[in-house]
């Protein structure tokens, strides 16, 4: 059995259910209980209900040789990329390769990979079994943080995923969620980093889950969330460098570019969209459909870029005047 995120199933023709965005990438999940304690996840909570959730999504089971037999025609139903994710488990690794191997028969769309690794060995046995990109996930962006929520530290996760970005080149993605107590000038600063390394990332916002430890804690601001979004693209399409960016208190003040300027390289609503592998396009991961949208799944409208550019100005920032 493999569980596959509800959305994906409906994608696949699995359930019955229409969904109001169907995702471009097959999101698979791997591994039964997750050995992490991270306070923002339902895993952690160990019961049976908690278990069939990652994040806000449920993750029903089904049949592997059914889920194979779909993945095959996934195609024509607008599937790019099949994304096998992995709870941390015992003898995760192995299980990993025998479900890499079960889906590289199955069918020739790009495999991405987001599990938890003990070191470089272990990715490169996941990339000889035909991963086309892999992603360890940082998730929280402050150590202290990064220590109270997931526990361990991040030190050794950032040089691990920094020493798999040198043995593989343009192949690495992380996960950074953005309200974990960071502040805007943390963020990024770490974003500029693994950027630098050509490490892709994965924006997520916090998301509060009934039942974690953070049940009552606060989603991050829109605004801020926007103002990171567009910092991280316009970092990775070079269309300004982190150190012209200006910070006061750590809130971001400045691009360092003309507002007329951020404007137009702002203006296909791109920065706004979920950011990650190709493909990833995670509809609702953040949000419940009809809610304030973190992440767009699709193309903005021309009401909603002119929103998400006006939120830029929110808090302390002040685009420079032309
Ligand atoms: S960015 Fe998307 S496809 Fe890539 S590892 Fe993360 S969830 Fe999977």
């Amino acid at each position: 059995m493999i569980r596959l995120s509800a959305g994906t199933a409906a994608c696949l023709g699995l359930t019955g259910s229409r969904m109001d965005a169907y995702p471009k990438t097959a999101y698979l999940l791997s591994g039964k209980r997750c050995m992490m304690k991270c306070s923002f996840c339902p895993q952690g909570l160990g019961d049976n209900e908690a278990l069939n959730r990652l994040g806000r999504i449920s993750w029903p089971e089904y049949d592997w040789t059914e889920v194979e037999n779909r993945l095959a025609e996934a195609e024509s139903r607008g599937i790019q990329r099949i994304c096998l994710q992995s709870v941390r488990y015992e003898d995760g690794i192995e299980t990993l390769l025998a479900q890499i191997n079960r889906l590289k028969a199955a069918t020739k769309i790009p495999l991405s990979i987001s599990a938890w690794i003990r070191d470089e060995n272990e990715a490169a046995a996941l990339f000889a079994a035909g991963v086309e990109r892999m992603s360890i996930s940082i998730d929280a962006i402050n150590p202290e943080a990064f220590r109270e929520i997931k526990g361990g530290s991040q030190q050794k996760r950032l040089d691990l995923l920094l020493k798999c970005a040198e043995l593989f080149p343009a192949k690495m993605s992380t996960h950074l969620i953005v309200g974990l107590g960071e502040t805007e000038y943390e963020a990024l600063s770490l974003i500029n980093k693994l950027n630098q390394a050509s490490v892709t990332i994965a924006l997520f916002a916090f998301v509060p889950i009934r039942g974690t430890k953070l049940e009552n804690a606060e989603p991050p601001a829109l605004d801020s969330y926007r103002r990171i979004q567009a910092g991280y693209y316009l970092m990775r399409n070079k269309a300004a460098v982190f150190s012209d960016f200006k910070f006061k208190n750590e809130d971001l003040i400045s691009y360092g570019l003309k507002k007329s300027q951020l404007a137009i390289i702002l203006s296909s609503g791109e920065a706004f969209t979920t950011s990650g592998c190709p493909g990833c396009n995670r509809p609702y991961y953040n949000e419940r459909p009809g809610r304030t949208i973190y992440n767009y799944h699709r193309n903005l409208s021309l009401t909603e870029i002119e929103e998400a550019i006006s939120l830029l100005s929110g808090g302390s920032y002040s685009p420079m005047e032309d």
